[in-house]
């Protein structure tokens, strides 16, 4: 069983921090094709950035994570 360890860097969506991370990643051969997505908190803001990267290293996208399960609800009166 292959495992890769993998260094990403990004610039975090809501408060625009750098953050370094280390992800493990196993078996990268069937991930490569269409690339792997990880969702990862900022540590500072709390914001949930959703990174986009192949297992070479490379970043493709960092977006904002949607948070469908803090969706706010207004309140029917
Ligand atoms: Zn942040």
């Amino acid at each position: 069983m292959l495992s890769l360890l993998l260094c990403l860097k990004f610039m975090c969506t809501g408060c625009g921090s750098a953050i370094d991370t280390a992800l493990q990643c196993e078996s990268p051969e069937t991930q490569d094709q269409q690339g792997a997505t990880t969702k990862i908190h900022c540590p500072f803001c709390k914001a949930k950035n959703q990174v986009v990267f192949t297992t070479d290293g490379a970043i493709h996208a960092v977006t904002r994570a949607r948070t469908y399960e803090r969706i706010p609800e207004p309140s029917v009166n």
